[in-house]
């Protein structure tokens, strides 16, 4: 045992995980036994929204409360599953009366509002694709993407109709309906209102047959490394949905559950919608955006047990030095999931001194659907590692060969390329319109994630960067995860990002980007504290060698640090895509 794992001990817990021996679960896991917690559509097939919504409606949990809102001024709304059933069938009544058919897209871009979480739900009861779109972005990535997706039908509201739509709108000559959520009235034959078609719409709507196979949803990725890219899901990633619900989130019947994702990202809608309802679990939304105070007071006030953020809010709470236990109850709160990037073992740490609970990393992508390595709640934790691969899901560390093969790295912790065997329910089908690019992704019976990592000897693994951020210096290989998260342990750094900048001498340089915690000023004499802090810490080879301080570190709007970005910055390069960049 080392001294800075956090062990787990299952007879300190209130409610007993749904995992505690994960050798034996690893081992003994079939997918066709985890479908046993799936319903099924009456007339056979599989529709995620069946399993999220209508099972429950017609089971003794109908008057549960599936969906609780918080609107940003103080509102709020609750609807039970019953009330789901019956809005999301006149959802799609709606789409359906409006003849738009099984596969075409309907494309969401809205606040964190009910009738988006209804309408998601709708769409898939219709046979639609979902595509949801961030809100706040500007009118080119959405052009962008509804062109590369095909829209057939856009929710939105009528401020971002006005200010996001109308201006592209003749580039879009496909798309058929534009339903403004907050509008009483039709505007035209094409610009219709959501509330009067709703109002006009039957209650009851039976799900049509249903391939597990079908199209589901279609996800743009982050942006972090280039273009996004527009992922294929289909109706059987529920499954993966409903193991990680289970044994990583720990999903139980009483659980208030709160994930602070957006649905215009994966994260918001496998994690945001899906996999909560799946379990019968009352999840809440709140329409605000990040602010410390208002989030514990949300954990407080609506005894939140199970949360799912990410890196970047954790670090903005770990900014503001405060005591949390100290001023808010979070007695209620049992269990606390990250993912998006990695996550500093510093963060872990903060975690178990400030709210009493460590931080839990998870890995996964837009690519895959769902959780597949992640730190469990009963197991013991090693910070700074992503955790384990879940039961169903086998990953390796491997070597691409000159040859076109792939070798497995068995050795421990030897990096290489993380990957995992395909075969698993959640994994895309497709990159839209770009076959070659999907094919790239996989070799054998692997599909390669784009991430290196190395695995332990006892099965962590622990993430080194992304393949393109890998770091060539006096030949070696630095992964600038690894010089984050020992810079982070400076009291004075609050972020930092870490680039490798082109360097005659020695291929590149370690560079480090930072921003610094309230109450530090930049100085030439805290930059050389920091270099030498890096020194003692990680070595000449591996510390970096130039330091600048900036006030924010560029980011995607969903949080994630952008090294292409910085680095281009740092070379007077082009920057790219940055419909994905934070205002
Ligand atoms: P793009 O593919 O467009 O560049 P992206 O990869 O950031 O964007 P996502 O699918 O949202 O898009 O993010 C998945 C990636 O996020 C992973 O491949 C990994 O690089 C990073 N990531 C997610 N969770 C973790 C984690 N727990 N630890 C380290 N990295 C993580
Ligand atoms: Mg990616």
């Amino acid at each position: 045992m080392n001294e800075k794992w956090i062990e787990k001990n299952v007879d300190d817990f209130i409610v007993e995980p749904n995992l505690i021996d994960y050798d034996k679960e690893y081992q003994r896991f079939s997918w066709d036994d985890m479908a046993c917690g799936l319903d099924g559509l009456p007339s056979g097939g599989l529709n995620i929204a069946h399993e999220a919504i209508d099972r429950h409606a017609n089971s003794k949990l109908a008057d549960k409360t599936a969906l609780l809102w918080l609107g940003q001024n103080g509102e709020r709304k609750t609807y039970t599953f019953a009330k789901m059933k019956k809005e999301t069938a006149k959802f799609a009544n709606v789409l359906k009366k409006l003849g738009i058919s099984k596969g075409e897209r309907v494309f969401t871009l809205s606040p964190r509002l009910p009738e988006l979480y209804i309408s998601v739900i709708g769409i898939l009861k219709n046979q639609n694709v979902v595509c949801p779109l961030f809100s706040q972005f500007g009118p080119e990535p959405i052009l962008q993407r509804m062109q590369r997706g095909d829209a057939k039908v856009l929710l939105t509201t009528k401020r971002l109709y006005k200010k996001k739509i109308i201006p592209i709108l003749d580039k879009l000559p496909e798309l058929r309906f534009i339903l403004l959520l907050d509008s009483d009235e039709h505007e035209n034959e094409k610009v219709l209102s959501f509330s009067s078609l709703m109002d006009e719409a039957s209650d009851i709507f039976e799900i049509l047959h249903t391939e597990a196979e079908d199209m589901s949803i279609l996800h743009f990725t982050s942006g972090t490394t280039g273009m996004p890219k527009g992922v294929v899901h289909v109706h059987k990633a529920v499954y993966t949905h409903y193991m990680t619900g289970k044994y990583v989130l720990d999903l139980h019947p009483d659980d208030i559950y709160w994930c602070t994702a957006d649905p215009g990202w994966v994260t918001g809608t496998s994690y945001g919608i899906i996999t909560p309802w799946i379990h019968g679990v009352t999840n809440i939304v709140d329409e605000g955006e990040f602010d410390a105070v208002r989030w514990y007071k949300i954990l407080q006030g609506e005894k939140v047990s199970v949360w799912y953020t990410a890196p970047t809010a954790i670090r903005r709470l770990m900014r503001i030095d405060s005591e949390p236990t100290k001023e808010y109850d979070l007695s209620s709160l049992r269990l606390i999931q990250s993912v998006g990037e990695p996550l500093n073992p510093e963060a872990v740490i903060w975690g178990e001194k400030k709210l009493k609970l460590p931080i839990h990393d998870n890995w996964w992508q837009t690519e895959t659907g769902g959780i597949m390595i992640s730190n469990l709640i009963s197991q013991t934790i090693r910070p700074g590692s992503m955790g384990r691969p879940l039961p169903g899901i086998e990953t390796g560390i491997i070597r691409q060969n000159e040859d076109g093969t792939v070798t497995e790295i068995t050795e421990p912790n030897k990096e290489g390329d993380l990957a995992i065997k395909v075969g698993f329910p959640s994994l895309f089908r497709a990159y839209l319109h770009a076959q070659e690019k999907y094919d790239k992704c996989f070799v054998g019976d692997w599909y390669i994630s784009g991430d290196l990592a190395y695995k332990d000897e006892d099965g962590y693994f622990w993430f080194v960067g992304r393949a393109d951020d890998i770091i060539k210096t006096s030949g070696h290989m630095v992964g600038p995860f690894e010089v984050e998260s020992t810079l982070m342990e400076h009291p004075a750094v609050a972020e930092a990002g870490v680039i490798g900048k082109p360097d005659e001498m020695i291929g590149q340089l370690v560079k480090a980007f930072i921003s610094l915690k309230a109450g530090y000023e930049p100085s030439d004499e805290l930059k050389r504290e920091l270099i030498g802090f890096g020194r003692k810490k990680l070595g000449v080879a591996v510390a970096p060698k130039e330091i600048e301080f900036q006030d924010n570190l560029p980011k995607t709007r969903s949080g994630k640090i952008m090294r292409r970005l910085l680095k281009a910055r740092e070379m007077g390069l082009p920057e790219g895509d940055t419909s994905t960049l934070e205002d």
